[in-house]
């Protein structure tokens, strides 16, 4: 429930870092993921969905992260994990990330999920104790929040819905995720169905809304109103730059500015007062250039043409008054400000960097070494984050690596894990794998000599 007693209020889950990069064809570094987060906290958001606890390669990651924020380094987001509702998947993930004290459990629970993925084997009672066992296991072991995500909320029937959102409260979550997996929801079913939920019910909700029909961002805030209207808090999930699974995900920028700005809830519907939106420009270019995936030019807020005006009636009624043909100001979202762009000689460092070129970059930033010995430490960790990213670093990675060299060696740190008792067994690899390229003389057969 809000802080604040009185007030609903509309808070910000960011899922980036788990939805985001689960998605086909693209993908983040683990450094990449943290220095969203940071951002993502620099912005004033509530929490962002950071990864898989269970999942080995997010391990050091996230345990990095849990440490930025008991440095201080991470002021105010909480750094949750993503987990599936059974019990043995909750025991696994607190063993791997012992720091982690916030988690969303899993579960399907629409009769299309129901039958289309356990076949028979599994009714919706299943479903309801399952989560139940799980909550109720999570809870046990000391985590401070559980939310409970109905997975395809949006297409369970609603007194299907009434009944495992009446047993996550009972329960003790702190929240239901209504998950328009497939984005089936239209801004009125969704307002609807939430405001039930809420009147209903009487727990806090997540919206967690995907784009397959255009409406994920209409559909998050509508869901919100309906939340807020049935006497409860709203937690809209979303992704920087809308990316995520399939047409992606609710874009975060997107959805404050509805919130803040449109004409049926500016000054009406009450959000996070922390989140501040001059940070959004630089959180969105940065997603893009750690994705690949330039941002549309008529992205709302940080697209090319946001704010550009060409044709003659629109450009000189900007000029006379922006509030003509802007609705909002560029200087807010943190635009405008100049930038600076490399056109003589640019000497960078990476990879197969050496000492030289190294301290040429970090005088730029005005960062010192206090020793040749301090310096090789921070260009070793420099050369590996540069091998996750396959990029340039940007300033702020390079700055983030050379005031937080420990937590960029954990965040760094990736290890194949092998169960003792396999490693110990197999001896040699036996298993033999043909290349349809190479014949069977072991030459290539497009070669042509
Ligand atoms: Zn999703």
């Amino acid at each position: 429930m809000a802080e604040t007693g009185s007030e609903r209020t509309i808070y910000i889950i960011d899922v980036t870092n788990r939805d985001g990069v689960q998605t086909a064809n693209l993908g983040l570094a683990k450094l990449e993921k943290t220095i969203i987060n940071l951002y993502l906290d620099q912005m004033g958001i509530f929490q962002s969905e950071a990864g898989f606890p269970t999942t080995n390669h997010e391990t050091e990651y996230l345990r990095g992260n849990l440490r930025l924020a008991q440095k201080g380094a991470i002021k105010r987001l909480r750094i949750s994990g993503w987990l599936r509702a059974i019990k043995a998947d909750i025991e696994l993930g607190l063993e791997m990330v012992p720091e982690l004290e916030h988690i969303n459990i899993s579960i399907s629970t629409s009769p299309q999920m129901i039958e289309g993925k356990w076949k028979g084997k599994r009714s919706f009672k299943d479903v309801v104790d399952t989560m139940e066992g799980s909550l109720s296991r999570a809870l046990e072991l000391g985590f401070k929040t559980v939310g409970v995500n109905a997975e395809d909320a949006s297409r369970t029937p609603m007194e299907d819905l009434l009944i495992f959102a009446e047993v996550a409260k009972k329960g003790g979550a702190c929240r239901l995720r209504y998950c328009d997996t497939l984005g089936y929801d239209d801004p009125f079913t969704i307002y609807d169905r939430i405001k039930t939920l809420a009147e209903e019910v009487g727990i806090d909700t997540e919206l967690h809304c995907h784009n397959d029909l255009g409406m994920a961002v209409a559909c998050s805030v509508a869901g919100a109103k309906g939340a807020i209207d049935g006497g409860v808090d709203a937690y809209i999930n979303t992704t920087v730059n809308g990316v995520g699974e399939r047409a992606g995900n609710a874009d975060l920028l997107s959805c404050i500015l509805a919130i803040k700005k449109s004409s049926g809830m500016k000054e009406r519907y009450k959000i996070d007062p922390h989140i501040d939106l001059k940070y959004s420009w630089r959180l969105a270019k940065y997603a893009a250039y750690a994705f690949g995936l330039p941002i549309p030019v008529n992205q709302p807020g940080v697209g090319k043409n946001a704010f550009a005006h060409a044709s003659g009636i629109h450009a000189d009624g900007a000029l006379k008054d922006r509030r003509n043909y802007e609705l909002y100001d560029f200087e807010e979202l943190g635009r405008g400000e100049p930038e600076i762009i490399e056109t003589g000689r640019m000497i960078t460092t990476g990879s197969y960097g050496g000492i030289k070129g190294f301290r040429n970059v970090y005088d730029k930033l005005e960062i010192e070494f206090e020793s040749d010995e301090e310096a090789r430490e921070i260009l070793d960790l420099v050369r590996l984050a540069n091998v996750t990213t396959q990029k340039p670093l940007t300033e702020d990675e390079l700055r983030f690596i050379a005031q937080y060299p420990e937590e960029a060696r954990m965040i760094l740190t990736l290890t194949p894990y092998q169960k003792p008792e396999i490693r110990e067994k197999r001896t040699e690899i036996t298993r033999k794998v043909s290349f349809p390229w190479v014949n069977s003389t072991g030459r290539s057969k497009g070669s042509g000599d």
